[in-house]
């Protein structure tokens, strides 16, 4: 078992996993967390979802305070690391330093903010302290602009609108989420946004945010008194530069998701690693990533022995009464081949890349399950059972 000193730069859903997993997997040295943020770790999903409509941030710790000292973790909320010196293996906060013998990091993503005049008026939905502030701004009838039609964009539209507000969203792209899921899935969701009375802007950029609302690139004005700004994240990799690591959309890990420095990894939405069915280099914003990630730096470190990364990625979007999930990992240009209401499968040179559900858990389970088989079935397979995940 390992005893050296391990430290986590980065206590959210990634950096607390890791210090947890350590712990379960007899990890018997000194853990420390230090996060940017104050108060404990908490959920970030809820943000956009649950929390905007009843406000209860008690539920959204990951962990009591408690847990802390009963698993002689050293927590160290409201602290920013500012730099990392390799040789001497210190990281620096203010004026002081902290030895580590592994340093973890976790140090997740931060809004993009396009450089548009007036962008400074949006509000951003990645923290707490940001869904406090939107939360309050709901207090009120709002006309409300939503720029960016992903996820976090929609969710927010959605729990907007069911709350009575006027919902606008502007997408740039064609279509809605469309970095993440199928055309089809796109569309049955413009379908349901649509239905709800949400106004929808695709293939509309955003060229300004002024007093009176949003003017999109045709000159078309949203009029809104709330705009929020949901237009994609970038990983915090700041640290890792200034150390000398390299960075690609991300800091670059190996299928250990370590670092070139032996001593250093990198986990969840601030990492790229290579995806362990394509090899291709990938960041993934999901719990699972950063958990499933914390898992396996925990694994080595305690064991001494490099693990391998390769978990199956799944995430979900919950959206008025949908619930999306996905199962695998495809990009835009894998075909897709809709599989009744409620799935949607995916397609690369006829090898199963993902499956999407729609409020269908058993077959999201289904697809998890065949994805992390040796023995995923071939298109032809599938076809033969009109690509019923359940006859598997
Ligand atoms: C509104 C919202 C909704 C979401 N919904 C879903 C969902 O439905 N399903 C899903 O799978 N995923 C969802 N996600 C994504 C998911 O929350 C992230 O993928 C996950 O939190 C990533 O974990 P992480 O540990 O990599 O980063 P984070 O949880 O973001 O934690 C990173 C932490 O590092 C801290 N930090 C950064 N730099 C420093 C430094 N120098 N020193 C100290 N601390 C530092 C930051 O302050 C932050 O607290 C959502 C995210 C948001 C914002």
């Amino acid at each position: 078992m390992s005893a050296g000193h391990v430290v986590i730069v980065g206590a959210g859903q990634g950096g607390l996993q890791a210090a947890m997993s350590l712990r379960q997997a007899g990890h018997e040295g000194p853990i420390t967390l230090i996060g940017a943020e104050k108060g404990l770790p908490y959920q970030r999903p809820p943000l956009s979802k649950a929390f905007l409509k009843t406000g209860e941030a008690d539920k959204l710790a990951l962990r009591p305070a408690s847990y802390f000292e009963k698993k002689v973790i050293t927590f160290r909320p409201g602290s920013r690391v500012d730099a990392i010196d390799r040789q001497a293996r210190v990281v620096r906060i203010g004026d002081g330093e902290i030895p580590y013998d592994h340093l973890i990091l976790a140090t997740g993503t931060r809004n993009v903010v396009p450089p548009l005049p007036g962008i400074d008026r949006a509000l951003g939905l990645r923290t707490l302290e940001d869904a406090r502030a939107l939360r309050q701004a709901l207090e009120r009838p709002r006309r409300v602009a939503v720029i960016g039609g992903g996820f976090i964009g929609l969710e927010f539209a959605a729990v907007a609108r069911a709350l009575g507000h006027q919902v606008t969203v502007a997408e740039a792209a064609p279509r809605l989420m469309a970095r993440a899921v199928s055309p089809e899935m796109s569309r049955r969701f413009e379908a349901l946004h649509r239905s709800m009375g949400t106004g929808l802007h695709l293939d509309a950029p955003v060229a300004e945010v002024t007093d009176a609302g949003v003017v999109l690139g045709d000159g078309h004005m949203i009029a809104a008194d709330l705009v929020l700004l949901a237009a994609g994240v970038r990983p915090n990799d700041a640290l890792a530069v200034a150390a000398g690591l390299p960075v690609a959309n991300g800091i670059v890990v190996d299928e250990c998701l370590c670092t070139p420095d032996p001593r250093i990894y990198a986990l969840g939405d601030c990492a790229a690693f290579p995806d362990p069915v394509s090899g291709l280099a990938i960041r993934l914003e999901s719990v699972q990533a950063a958990t499933d990630h914390a898992r396996t730096i925990a694994r080595s470190i305690s064991s001494g022995q490099p693990c391998r990364f390769d978990a199956v990625p799944w995430f979900w979007s919950d959206q008025a009464d949908c619930k999306l999930q996905i199962a695998g990992l495809a990009t835009p240009e894998d075909e897709e081949m809709p599989a009744g209401e409620k799935a949607v499968l995916r397609f690369r040179n006829d090898r199963l890349t993902a499956v999407e559900t729609l409020n269908d858990a058993k077959i999201h389970m289904a697809a998890r399950r065949l994805l992390a088989s040796d023995h995923v079935p071939t298109r032809d397979i599938l076809a033969a059972k009109d690509y019923d995940l359940s006859a598997f």
